[in-house]
């Protein structure tokens, strides 16, 4: 069997059904996600719209494309027609225009909002009182169902910090859910810390280097 076959394998029957694995095939080539889709996996993601879309052109359409990556506004129209799920939903504008396009394309697009979990600078994502304010809009949006957090823990070795990080959105997740029935994905945990962030309450991992192998640059 193929090396990427091996390691799919060995992580989905690691982390077992209750969780699903989102293969982040951002980089890699298209013969490497066809060897995944051989063994039955359907469940990729990618951090770039033109990307993702000449791979979505190429590949078999029973795929679900997740981005993963922050979005230019400009570019949603690309994606639009075919995404599966956004885990990238960063400010409101964006909310606005993902809207925009679902309705012309006749979709609801399922999106989560990313939450910045992390102190690092360079990170996208909103704050608390920001993710409030689009859940609030969200009646307004026709075009979007918001199921759900996506955060990215900061890129340190101190567990802690990770683990600390992680209870974090789960907190904020349990208290948006409470009153919000939709609310059921926590997007969280790649090849480093996946682990713990399932141990926190993670339900999707998006994991890339541990089943493509490391990527250049
Ligand atoms: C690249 C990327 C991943 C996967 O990273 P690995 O360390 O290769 O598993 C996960 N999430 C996001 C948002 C990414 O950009």
């Amino acid at each position: 069997m193929d090396l990427v076959q091996q390691n799919l394998n060995k992580i989905k029957k690691e982390v077992g059904e209750s969780v699903l694995v989102v293969a982040v095939s951002k980089t890699k080539s298209i013969e490497s996600i066809k060897k995944a889709y051989e063994i039955g996996h359907r469940d990729f993601g990618e951090n770039k719209i033109q990307e993702m879309t000449s791979k979505f052109n190429a590949l078999p359409k029973d795929i679900n494309w997740h981005m993963i990556g922050h979005i230019q506004t400009n570019k949603v129209k690309y994606l639009a027609p075919y995404v599966s799920l956004i885990h990238s939903l960063d400010s409101l504008k964006l909310a606005k225009e993902i809207n925009k396009q679902a309705v012309k394309n006749n979709r609801v697009i399922e999106c989560l909002i990313q939450y910045k979990i992390s102190s690092d600078e360079t990170k996208f994502g909103l704050n608390e009182n920001e993710i409030m304010e689009i859940l609030d809009l969200e009646n307004d949006f026709e075009g979007i169902k918001i199921t759900g957090l996506m955060g990215m823990a900061s890129f340190v070795d101190n567990k802690n910090i990770i683990e600390n990080e992680f209870k974090k959105l789960k907190v904020l997740f349990d208290k948006i859910k409470y009153s919000n029935k939709k609310f059921n994905i926590i997007s969280m945990g790649m090849t480093m810390d996946y682990n713990l962030a399932i141990k926190n309450g993670s339900n999707v991992i998006r994991v890339g280097s541990k089943i493509f192998g490391e990527r250049n640059g």
